[in-house]
């Protein structure tokens, strides 16, 4: 057991990185980590961390007693060090550190702490496997990498909060608990104590109680708001997220997204230094689809997708013939300089098409002007002359076709050239496009239940044109919501739409998904009532914090952008929960478990 020093009254003087030659000579109080120690016989050299970085601690042996201290430090001890700043010999300078330049000469030692030996290593470039690290996820917020994703988190919160309050927006709390709002998720339920046998849900969203924000006249408010979504996890998703929500009165979409384009324009400037292009693209969703086969496309790099439906419609090769007599579509994507690919580069690209649900994938290449190698042999030199024609292919390209529903197609298509954008780094990670998506259908036909459901969001203003389309529902598939989505580099940032501040266009939309009256009126019977009192018309947007954050971190994992994250299986493996909970105080709760 070493003998540990109480700090007492003394103060720190610097963080280490606020250290730099200007401060040679200078007699400084330190305190912090011991990161990483040298220990050279004669010298002993601690490299001393704190929350703002690294700085060189050397231990000189003609001060016997400090320096058999100093002896006995050990990675992670806490320690306060008093010295003085030198400038380190020319050889010793390394350009590779913030303070590389300096070191500070040790006259007094504290160790304030000591540290049992790691289970994660926190100065090493090779990682602990992710659980264990998940598990020690305080010592892994050590590392410098994490620790300064927390705290450009904070940034970019503390700008967004700026730049908001700035433009009069209200910050205001919503519940956390709540009745279920639906956001189309799986609520995490909460039981009463109280009123045994009922619920109440954490929220998915805050969506409700900011409309009903804009009911009660409070025009412009934002919330840092934690949402909860009880979902199958994806690799960029956690049950518990924040978003920055945000609701607006007397506002359409163009309102929205000027506000957007300003905030992230400050934020970027900001938080990174760097100048944002505005206005930011529009993209109809259509059109989304029909370029890139997606509602997120990544605009860092072209790579069009290009119909040839109509070039194929007559054509003899009967994959094809059959998909288009089915109101399906080919479509085909150009990959420059490819035509060479090989049997088994070829084959990676048929897999990725299988595994999304594709019986194939077809290609062929151009040659000399022609069309040659794989499917080539079924078609006419007449339809070869079309594709060539059609998409611009050049010579040495591999052109790929999918064929089959629209849907699929898309999904073949768009999955492909995002792959060629990343093998063929037609984008730099550092590069921003943003780009607004806009004219979303308000509805999708779910097949498998048969039943319209909402495509986005059910509490969104149709477009007005086409509120006559509401009596026919040959055209529920025609109607268009005022809905909109932030993308950037293919992620979707942020959606929202201007909302239905009506009752009765409100009600329609409700018929359309199949509540009945008593649903209704348990569900949602408080806003239906709140919306017969004056609501004005009102719109918002909530952009995801943590995706926000990752992109402006360069972070891979939506895990490394949140202080402490679950796992992809929903748990906390640091705290270990969930957790079961011992039978009182499941009575109390009023609850039997079906299964122990
Ligand atoms: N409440 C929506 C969501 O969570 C966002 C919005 O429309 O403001 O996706």
């Amino acid at each position: 057991m070493n003998k540990l020093d109480f700090l007492g009254s003394k103060k720190r003087t610097h963080y280490a990185e606020g250290l730099s030659p200007r401060n040679i000579n200078k007699e400084v109080f330190l305190m912090g980590w011991v990161h990483r120690r040298r220990d050279l016989g004669s010298l002993i050299f601690i490299d001393l961390r704190d929350v703002s970085g690294i700085i060189q601690i050397v231990f000189k042996p003609d001060n016997i007693e400090l320096h058999n201290k100093a002896g006995r430090l050990r990675h992670e001890y806490v320690v306060a060090v008093q010295g003085k700043v030198m400038a380190r010999d020319p050889q010793n300078v390394n350009p590779g550190m913030k303070t590389g330049e300096i070191e500070v000469l040790a006259l007094e030692l504290l160790l304030l702490n000591d540290s049992a030996p790691l289970p994660v290593q926190i100065n090493e470039n090779i990682l602990a496997e992710e659980n264990l690290r998940l598990q020690y996820r305080y010592l892994d917020l050590r590392r410098e990498r994490l620790k300064n994703i927390i705290i450009r988190r904070h940034e970019i919160i503390f700008a967004m909060r700026e730049f908001l309050v700035e433009k009069g927006f209200y910050e205001i709390e919503t519940p956390m608990l709540m009745k279920s709002t639906p956001e189309g998720a799986r609520d995490y339920l909460v039981p009463s104590r109280i009123h045994k046998g009922k619920f109440f849900a954490l929220p998915q969203s805050p969506q409700i109680y900011k409309q009903l924000l804009m009911i009660a006249g409070f025009d412009k408010y934002f919330q840092i708001a934690r949402c909860f979504r009880d979902e199958d996890l994806r690799a960029d998703r956690q049950p518990e997220f924040t978003q920055l929500d945000i609701e607006m009165s007397f506002v359409e979409p163009e309102d929205i997204f000027s506000i957007m384009e300003q905030m992230f324009i400050y934020i970027f400037r900001k938080v990174l230094n760097m100048d944002l292009k505005t206005p930011f693209p529009r993209l109809q969703y259509r059109e989304a689809m029909e370029k890139y086969g997606i509602d997120k496309p990544d605009l860092r790099f072209g790579l069009e997708l290009i119909n040839l439906t109509d070039v194929l419609r007559n054509t003899g090769f009967q994959v094809f013939s059959d998909v288009i007599k089915k109101k399906g579509s080919v479509r085909s994507l150009v990959i420059p300089g490819c035509g060479n690919y090989s049997r088994r580069q070829l084959d990676e690209l048929v897999d990725i098409a299988r595994h999304l649900g594709a019986p194939g994938l077809a290609h062929c290449k151009v040659d000399a002007g022609d069309l040659t190698g794989g499917i080539a042999k079924f078609l006419s030199d007449q339809e070869k002359k079309a594709i060539l024609q059609k998409t611009s292919a050049q010579p040495d390209d591999l052109i790929l076709l999918a064929a089959g529903s629209d849907k699929m197609v898309f999904k073949i298509l768009a999955e492909l050239r995002n792959h060629f954008g990343r093998v063929l780094q037609l984008y730099r990670n550092e590069e921003y496009c943003f780009v607004w998506i806009t004219d979303f259908p308000l509805f999708e036909f779910n097949e498998e239940e048969n039943r319209w459901e909402t495509a986005h969001h059910m509490f969104t203003l149709p477009k007005e044109e086409h509120l006559s389309y509401f009596e026919d529902e040959g055209k529920f598939h025609k109607i268009e919501g005022l809905l909109y989505d932030l993308v950037c580099n293919g992620v979707e940032l942020s959606s929202g739409s201007i909302r239905c501040h009506r009752l009765d266009i409100q009600k329609k939309i409700f018929s359309v998904l199949g509540f009945s009256q008593s649903e209704l009126e348990e569900k949602f019977g408080f806003f239906l009532n709140a919306l017969q009192y004056g609501t004005p018309p009102h719109g918002g947007i909530a952009p995801g914090i943590d995706r926000i954050v990752m992109l402006m971190s360069q972070a891979d994992s939506i895990r490394d952008v949140i202080a402490f994250p679950k796992t992809l299986q929903a748990a906390d493996l640091m705290t270990n929960s969930p957790d079961k909970v011992d039978d009182a105080q499941l009575a109390e709760l009023g609850i039997l478990l079906r299964e122990k």
